[in-house]
C-alpha cells in the first residue's frame, strides 16, 4: 500500500479538478493521498468525496508558504480541521496578498510593454489562491510567452524584472497555525531550498516532519534527508508534487511512500487533537 502526498489541484496552481486527482489516484493504485493546495483547503472537500466514492483514502491538508531566516520555505499541512475558524481567517489573509501580488507583477509587466490585464489572470487562474504559474499560463495563452518556462525565465523568476516577493508569515507562525488546527506540520522539499540551516530551528518550533522523498530529490537527496530525519526524530512523508498536466507527463503516484508513513502521520495527529482538545489547554477558537 502506498501514498502521494503532495498533490495540486485547480483551487491552486494545478490543472486538474480534485475528482480528476481522486480518479488519478485511483488508476495508480493508491491508497491515501492528500491534496495539498498553496495556501487554500478549498479543494479539501470535493477531493474527499470523490476519494471516498473510489476507496481511496483522503487526507486533509495544504502547503503553506513560509519563511524563516529569509528563506522562503514551504510548510505542509496535513489531517488538519479544515473548518478552524483561525485557520480559514489566516488563509484569507494570504489569498488577498496573492490576489494583490498578480495586480503588482501585471501592473510590472505593462511596465515592460507586456499588454496583459489582471483580468485575464483572474479569469484562468479562477481560484483564491493565484500565483506565478497563472500569470505564466495567461502570457501563454495571450500569445506573449511561447511557453511557462519562457514566461519564468524572462518575467517571473527571483532577480527577473516582473517578479515580485510575496508576503510571508513565518515558519513558526505556519506551524502554531497547522498545529491550532490540529493537524501536523511537515518541511516540503527541503531539497530544493537546500538550507538545513532552518531545520534545528523549525524543530524547536514545533515541526513534525520532513518530506524526504519528492520529484526533484535523487536518492542521495532523500537518504540524506532520512539521516536528517533521524536525528531530529521527524516523521517521514513524502509525494510526487504534481500539478496535473501543467508541467508535461502527470507526476501523480511517480513518488510514493509505504503506508506505514501515513499511519504515524494519523497517530501524531491524533496526539495533537488530544492536546488542542484538552481542557486545560486554550480553547480553539
Ligand atoms: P508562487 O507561489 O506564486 O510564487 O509560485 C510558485 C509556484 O510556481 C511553484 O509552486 C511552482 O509550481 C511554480 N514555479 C516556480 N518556478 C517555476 C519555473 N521556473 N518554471 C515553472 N514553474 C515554476
Ligand atoms: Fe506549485
Ligand atoms: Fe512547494
Ligand atoms: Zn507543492
Amino acid at each position: 500500500m502506498f501514498a502521494d502526498l503532495h498533490l495540486h489541484s485547480r483551487f491552486s496552481d494545478g490543472t486538474w479538478q480534485p475528482e480528476e486527482l481522486a480518479q488519478q489516484a485511483r488508476k495508480h493504485g493508491l491508497a491515501a493521498i492528500s491534496l495539498t493546495d498553496h495556501d487554500t483547503v478549498e479543494g479539501c472537500p470535493a477531493a474527499a468525496k470523490a476519494c471516498e466514492a473510489l476507496g481511496v483514502e483522503f487526507i486533509p491538508g495544504t502547503e503553506l508558504t513560509a519563511e524563516q531566516r529569509g528563506n522562503e520555505i514551504h510548510i505542509l499541512a496535513y489531517c488538519l480541521d479544515i473548518q478552524d475558524a483561525r485557520l480559514l481567517s489566516e488563509m484569507r489573509k494570504f489569498q488577498s496578498v496573492r490576489q494583490n501580488r498578480v495586480r503588482e507583477i501585471v501592473a510590472r509587466l505593462n511596465e515592460l510593454r507586456v499588454p496583459l490585464k489582471a483580468e485575464a489572470v483572474f479569469a484562468l487562474a479562477n481560484c483564491q489562491a493565484p500565483g506565478r504559474p497563472h500569470v505564466a499560463r495567461a502570457l501563454v495563452q495571450a500569445g506573449l510567452c511561447g511557453s511557462l518556462d519562457e514566461a519564468f525565465e524572462r518575467f517571473l523568476k527571483k532577480n527577473r524584472p516582473a517578479f515580485v516577493p510575496k508576503f510571508k508569515m513565518s515558519a513558526a507562525d505556519a506551524i502554531a497555525l497547522i498545529h491550532h488546527a490540529g493537524g501536523v506540520a511537515v518541511m516540503a522539499h527541503p531539497g530544493l531550498n537546500r538550507s538545513d540551516e532552518v531545520i534545528p530551528s523549525m524543530v524547536e518550533a514545533g515541526l513534525d516532519g520532513i518530506e524526504c522523498f519528492h520529484t526533484k530529490h535523487s536518492t542521495v537527496t532523500a537518504e540524506h534527508y532520512l539521516q536528517i530525519a533521524d536525528r531530529f526524530r521527524l516523521l517521514v512523508t513524502g509525494g510526487s508534487d504534481c500539478h496535473g498536466i501543467s508541467k508535461g507527463v502527470p507526476l501523480i503516484g511517480t513518488v510514493k511512500i509505504p503506508y506505514q508513513h501515513v499511519k504515524k502521520l494519523k497517530e501524531r495527529a491524533e496526539k495533537r487533537n488530544a492536546e488542542t482538545r484538552n481542557p486545560k489547554s486554550e480553547a480553539r477558537t
